[in-house]
């Protein structure tokens, strides 16, 4: 009887991964008609300087209107990545950030755009051009667009992307590590990739002045940023003592919903138009 139990066991199992599966390629498929469709869009979510307050960029990312709902990244990306059409979506995401925030810089706003990557796209044959490309076609000044590459990326491939990666830096786009401290070697790391900002993970963040550990570390990294002249990007911030607490620690740029959520470009228009300030 426990052989028989035993054997259920196994079918429910496999019949779970069957349907883990198929629900995975329906994803796929369904993200593959989301692109030709246009069902893509993208949020900004505004980069405030700490000292005065100022948006200085913009973070864009990707959403995906589906059966009625917002999806969002976290429930896509992998299988974007696993099927190979993160390519040609994050193409299409850096065209787009790049085309919006060219308009807006016509108008005089000295505005920075931040796009993430996946380590597939850095590693895509074509990476180094279709970013120049996407830049030309804009007209968008290559100093103005900031590439943020998480830790993982550096860690698995880590010679060819950090070539693509430093390919680029050598054309004036400005490199990011996306949720810095979450690595293994998040030190070395820093003598990998010569970056311009590091992203100080939300997770440090939440722990700010809760937990000493967490706060003495988050003060090196931010201390560490300023010795080697890297910007530092405290991201999620969501309560009044944290801002006070990094602004006392010296950081220079600060993201959060306490600062201002991801929004559509309209509302990033109207919060620098003045109509919605930001007030910290
Ligand atoms: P990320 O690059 O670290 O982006 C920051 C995420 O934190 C965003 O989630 C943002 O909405 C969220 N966030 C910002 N402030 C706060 C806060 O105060 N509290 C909390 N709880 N969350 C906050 P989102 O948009 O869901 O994106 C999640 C992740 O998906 C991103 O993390 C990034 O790794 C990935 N992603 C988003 N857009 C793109 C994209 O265009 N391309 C690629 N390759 N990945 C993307
Ligand atoms: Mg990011
Ligand atoms: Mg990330
Ligand atoms: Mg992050």
């Amino acid at each position: 009887r426990a052989k028989e139990r035993g054997a259920g066991t196994v079918e429910v199992y496999a019949a779970h991964m069957h349907e883990t599966v198929v629900s995975r390629l329906e994803l796929q498929i369904h993200l593959r008609e989301a692109l030709a469709a246009g069902d893509f869009y993208l949020e900004y979510q505004p980069v405030v300087d700490l000292g005065s307050s100022q948006v200085t960029s913009v973070e864009a990312l990707v959403r995906w209107d589906h059966d009625g709902r917002t999806v969002p990244p976290e429930e896509f990306i992998g299988a974007a990545e696993e099927s190979g059409l993160i390519v040609p979506l994050g193409e299409w995401i850096l065209r787009e950030a790049c085309q919006k925030v060219a308009v807006w810089r016509i108008s005089d706003w000295d505005i920075g755009l931040s796009v993430n990557l996946s380590a597939k796209q850095v590693l895509s044959s074509r990476f180094v051009s279709t970013v120049a490309g996407v830049l030309a076609e804009t007209g968008l000044p290559a100093e103005v667009l900031t590439l943020e590459v998480d830790e993982e990326l550096l860690l698995d491939d880590g010679a060819e992307a950090v070539a693509s990666l430093s390919e680029l830096r050598g054309l004036g786009v400005q490199l990011a590590i996306d949720d810095y401290g979450m690595g293994y070697a998040s030190l070395a790391h820093l003598r990998e990739l010569s970056v311009d900002a590091i992203k100080i993970d939300p997770s440090f963040i939440d722990d700010l002045g809760r937990d000493d550990t967490v706060t003495l570390l988050t003060h090196t990294i931010i201390q560490l940023g300023r010795d080697l002249g890297v910007q530092v990007v405290a991201e999620g911030i969501e309560r009044p003592e944290q801002l006070e607490q990094l602004r006392a620690m010296g950081c220079d740029h600060g993201q959060g919903f306490l600062v201002a959520r991801p929004m559509s470009a309209d509302g990033v228009e109207a919060l620098v138009g003045g109509e919605v300030g930001v007030d910290l």
